[in-house]
């Protein structure tokens, strides 16, 4: 185990206690990480990332989806200094604005219009919002245990949150025909929204990708009862396909929310849209004093671009392959039961029998020392920055933190 005691990140930790309830917000507080994680990083390039004690990681996690090119990418690190040269924070936005709209509405193609935020929550709020405005219902379907953002409607935390906050959710299971059917009849004629992930990616849990079934089900009781289906791809967006997480289901949603990997790193969300909900988006009031700022949109517009010149899904497959495969043969030459799961993209790795997590943490804290940062109950991401040589040596310390968990 790494000792952090006197380290710069214990320091540092110990300062934030007093300013920063709990020292740190949400699922980078320090009671989430596995022992001996830090908590606080010095700066980052490329897959690697090094803390403020001077440890550098091969990085499994790419702060947690938003980088896909690789920390620090020198085309969008160039936009980014190109445009902060002119203007960031205007009285409006800059040209940028139209030309990653236009971008955006040519790359996936649900989309007739689109908007943009800065966080995941802007945009999945703004979608429920957008399709409760254009079909005057009220109520939403969203799966059980899905996360869709921090705000009361959707927070995984009850901590005040009120009833009415949720008052017009209903819950489905992912994958779950009769469960959505039932929610369905729960919400009669007032069915504004089913909500529904890119895949199941529930924390701590064995992922699922959708089946076409499922998918192609909520695509007709959408179509059936006028109600909007919307994809969460905050999370999954561009990693799987650029189109959208579904369009190789063949089942194309009303309206997608999108952050994370969108601008490799930078402050920016969207909402696409069918041209059937935009009047509906054009009168919701939805802004923010920081949603037109150009920067983050010119580091959007050089990493869409930079994503489909290198068709960058296709390589975070190739990847994740070999990733995927050599984590099961070194846990198989351990004896360990392993069990992988989700797109290979995004790979799940849980230890069976571990209901606590309690070897994925040791094996974690054992593979970080020696080198990669892998997390123990969460989906992790590649990018494209992840070489072969990379992945194996993720797979070097990751053997040695299955040799760890065998003794
Ligand atoms: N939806 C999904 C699927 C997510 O994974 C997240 C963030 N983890 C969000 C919404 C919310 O995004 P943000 O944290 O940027 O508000």
């Amino acid at each position: 185990m790494i000792s952090l005691v006197n380290s710069a990140d214990s320091a540092l930790r110990t300062r934030a206690q007093r300013v920063i309830p709990g020292g740190l917000w949400g699922h980078m507080n320090a009671a989430n990480l596995p022992e001996g994680y830090p908590q606080y990083f010095a700066h980052a390039n490329g897959c690697r990332l090094t803390d403020v004690d001077g440890r550098s990681f091969v990085d499994l996690m790419c702060a947690w989806g938003p980088i896909i090119l690789g920390h620090r990418n020198p085309l969008v690190e160039a936009a980014v200094h190109e445009q902060s040269m002119q203007g960031d924070c205007m009285n409006g936005p800059g040209p940028i604005l139209v030309e990653l709209a236009e971008l955006v509405v040519d790359m996936v193609p649900h989309a007739d219009w689109c908007l943009f935020g800065k966080n995941g929550t802007d945009a999945t709020t703004s979608c429920v919002t957008i399709a409760r405005a254009g079909t005057g219902r009220r109520k939403v379907l969203v799966a059980r245990g899905a996360y869709h953002g921090a705000v009361p409607w959707c927070s995984p935390s009850v901590a005040g949150v009120t009833e009415e906050d949720r008052a017009h959710l209903l819950h489905y299971r992912y994958n779950d025909l009769a469960s959505v059917d039932a929610a369905m009849e729960r919400a009669g004629a007032d069915l504004a929204a089913i909500v529904v992930s890119a895949f199941r990616h529930d924390f701590g849990f064995t992922q699922e990708l959708p089946t076409p079934e499922f998918a192609h089900h909520l695509r007709s009781v959408c179509d059936a009862t006028g109600a909007a289906l919307v994809v969460d791809d905050v999370r999954a967006g561009f990693r799987l396909d650029l189109r959208g997480s579904w369009e190789r289901l063949g089942v194309r949603p009303d309206l997608s929310a999108w952050s994370k990997a969108i601008a490799n790193g930078y402050a920016l969300s969207a909402v696409t849209g069918r041209d059937w909900l935009r009047q509906a988006a054009t009168e919701i009031f939805t802004t923010g004093s920081f949603w037109c700022s150009a920067v983050s949109m010119a580091a959007a517009v050089a990493t869409l671009t930079e994503l489909r010149r290198l068709d960058a899904p296709a390589h975070m497959r190739l990847m994740g392959e070999r990733l995927r495969q050599g984590l099961a043969e070194r846990a198989a030459h351990h004896g360990l039961a392993i069990t992988q799961t989700g797109p290979v993209q995004m790979p799940t790795l849980l230890f069976q029998d571990d209901p606590e997590w309690q070897k994925g943490s040791a094996f974690c804290a054992e593979t970080l020392r020696h080198g990669a940062y892998l997390h123990p109950k969460h989906n992790m991401f590649l990018s494209c920055a992840h070489t072969a040589a990379d992945i194996d040596a993720v797979l070097d310390a990751a053997d040695a933190g299955f040799r760890f968990i065998a003794r």
